[in-house]
């Protein structure tokens, strides 16, 4: 085999498809949220950043800043080891108790990030338990795919957020085999938001565990930011709550929180958590700064909401073709790889306004789009500018707007 023309062709071909990703050279300004430095071959300038999962700017804040600059200096960059080899840090297990609190559950496990964290306690979870079935949403993430593929359980697709496809699944089942349903609550391309309740209704009646991916609202949902089941009250339904410390807590990390023993288990099953070396001492400071300093204030969830919902009504009343959501998450359809990165590049190179197109495998062809992030630092000035950026060039690249 001539394994580089192989390897070449792997490439042209996702750049006859328009969709070669390339990613946009940042240097993001501390105590300027959302502007950053864009570098390219033809020098830099100053952007607007529309697209970032620091959903609350939290990655600069005072606090965030301060407790991680301490920690830096007394305890120094890396962790030095696994968690079972001196690598176990006392802000690690402060952090596991915060994150234990936030989701109202007895105990809390570290990873890397959400991703490993998904993996790791699905594979690990999947694989312990005899003959179990896992039940997952099809839109569930990349992640989560690969835990359940790690667990080599049987594996049953209920169509999105579809709780009477989920329940003719489970109907079918063997009713003396563990059962495993896996969902998110905020579901990050298109917004929506699962029926949790009424899946862990399903879940009691069939004797499954729930496994819930919060990693899209911890932060912003709940009078504590426990995420969607934290504003709903109904934290104590679900059997695993899945999250990140990378998103709108700003820093990086994964986590999950559950009973003890379950927590007990993965610590002690999970390759993906025992045979790496534990989040940097500085990173989990920093993430419990921000979790303890969303947990004491609302102040940036309201002002979040408020800037959502600001900019949903102007885009809608500019006729663009919106995904409607319950949450924070904006997207809009472009419905084509190459315009998409046509309008998004049209974007920055005019309009210093940068949001990165989103082309499939991440969402289904024909419906790739712009996502749009707002933060509570998104002021109405660059709201002003966006609308009319995404005007001019809308109109220009002639794309659909909304019926
Ligand atoms: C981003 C993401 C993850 C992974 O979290 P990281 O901390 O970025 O690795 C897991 N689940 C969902 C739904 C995500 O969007």
């Amino acid at each position: 085999m001539d394994y580089n023309e192989f390897l070449n062709n792997k490439i042209t071909s996702l750049e006859d498809e328009g969709r070669y990703r390339v990613f946009a050279n940042l240097v993001r300004h501390a105590g300027n949220f959302p502007i950053a430095t864009y570098r390219d071959d033809s020098g830099e300038k100053e952007v607007t950043v529309w697209c970032s999962n620091d959903y609350l700017g939290m990655g600069q804040h005072k606090s965030v800043i301060f407790a991680m600059n301490e920690c830096l200096q007394h305890v120094g960059a890396g962790s030095g080891g696994t968690r079972n080899i001196s690598g176990t840090s006392n802000v690690h297990v402060l952090l596991e108790r915060e994150l234990a609190d936030l989701h109202g559950k007895e105990a809390a496990l570290l990873f890397t990030s959400g991703y490993i964290s998904n993996e790791a306690t699905i594979g690990t979870l999947g694989a312990l338990m005899p003959d179990c079935i896992i039940f997952s949403d099809s839109h569930n993430h990349a992640s989560i795919i690969q835990g359940i593929r790690l667990s080599r359980c049987d594996k049953k697709i209920f169509r999105h957020n579809d709780v009477n496809h989920l329940e003719q699944l489970l109907a079918v089942s063997p009713t003396n085999v563990p059962k495993l349903v896996i969902f998110e609550s905020v579901y990050s391309m298109d917004g929506d938001i699962a029926p949790i309740e009424k899946i862990c209704d399903l879940a009691d009646r069939y004797g499954a565990m729930t496994f819930l991916d919060e990693v899209h609202a911890v932060g912003l949902y709940g009078p504590k930011g426990g995420g969607i089941a934290d504003r709903d009250g109904i934290t104590d339904r679900l059997s695993i709550i899945e999250g990140t410390l990378g998103k709108a807590i700003g820093v990086m990390g994964g986590y999950i929180a559950a009973n003890s023993t379950l927590v007990d288990v993965v610590r002690s099953y999970a390759p993906g958590f025992i045979f790496t070396t534990s989040l940097a001492p500085v990173l989990a400071s920093g993430a419990l700064a921000s979790v303890r300093y969303l947990k004491s204030s609302s102040q940036l969830r309201r002002q979040h909401q408020e800037r959502v919902e600001s900019l949903k009504k102007r885009l809608s009343a500019a006729n663009f073709p919106l995904i409607s959501s319950n949450s924070h998450i904006v997207p809009i359809v472009v419905g084509d790889a190459r315009l998409c990165k046509q309008v998004s590049d049209r974007l920055l190179d005019q309009h210093c306004i940068y949001i990165q197109p989103i082309n499939y495998p991440t969402v289904p062809r024909g419906t790739e789009r712009l996502r749009l992030a707002p933060s509570p630092w998104h002021t109405e000035t660059m709201i002003d500018e966006l609308v009319d950026a995404l005007d001019e060039e809308w109109t220009r690249l002639d794309l659909k707007r909304a019926a």
